[in-house]
């Protein structure tokens, strides 16, 4: 049997950077679901398919091949992508592509698949409301949006993408609206899910809560 955490939350919460460290801590492999959706995203990119175009999208997903390796490096058909789907042609991209309920079906296939067997900490919007409904400890990372927005132009400093504040928190306004009010495994608490707000801690803090959160659920 393997023991799942989900943590859900909104883009820039800290999701990432808390489910790395957690993963290290506790020895449970990181899964970030957000990057599958960002592939998919950048694969029609690449093959010039149209979000209205199905067939198209349907052929990309029967034959597309996405790897994490466990030093944190994506693969998409071979090539490595890890950058290059934090670039804003995708991030534009990833929100409607990821409304899609033929994408929404592959993923959540590719995610299960990826998790078996195994003890994982995995991120996403709706890992604990529908890829891992009993999951054995379920949070909801939140964060105020301007809070989001300063952290992830840090991120983006530090992976050399330039970026404006103005123009991330437009972008992640605009992501929370699509996220949570789409019809198929929207984002939003899972009933049992423990709510943490990470607007006023540091990362350690809110590391040490999650571990806390975890051996008390075990
Ligand atoms: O987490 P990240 O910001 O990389 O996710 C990118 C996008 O992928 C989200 O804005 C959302 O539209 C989509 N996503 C999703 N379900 C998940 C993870 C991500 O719909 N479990």
């Amino acid at each position: 049997m393997s023991f799942v955490v989900a943590i859900d939350g909104p883009a820039g919460a800290g999701k990432g950077t808390i489910t790395k460290l957690v993963g290290e801590k506790l020895g449970l492999v990181n899964i970030d679901t957000g990057a599958t959706f960002r592939c998919v995203a950048l694969n029609m990119i690449q093959e010039h398919i149209d979000i209205q175009e199905e067939k198209k999208i349907e052929e990309m997903l029967n034959k597309i091949n996405i790897e994490m390796h466990t030093d944190g490096k994506i693969f998409l058909n071979g090539e490595e992508v890890t950058k290059r789907i934090r670039e804003n042609d995708v991030n534009r991209l990833v929100s409607p592509v990821s409304v899609l309920p033929i994408v929404r079906n592959k993923l959540l296939e590719v995610q299960r698949k990826i998790a078996e067997g195994k003890n994982v900490i995995m991120e996403g919007r709706d890992i604990g409301t529908v890829v891992f409904p009993n999951a054995n400890v379920k949070i909801y990372l939140d964060a105020a949006a301007e809070e989001r927005a300063r952290r992830r132009v840090l991120q983006n400093q530090e992976k050399g993408i330039e970026s404006s504040y103005e123009e991330v928190l437009e972008g992640i306004k605009d992501r929370d609206k699509r996220d949570s009010t789409r019809e198929i495994a929207p984002l939003k608490k899972a009933e049992d899910a423990i709510y943490v707000d990470s607007t006023n801690l540091s990362i350690e803090q809110v590391v040490e809560k999650i571990i806390e959160i975890i051996e008390e659920n075990k």
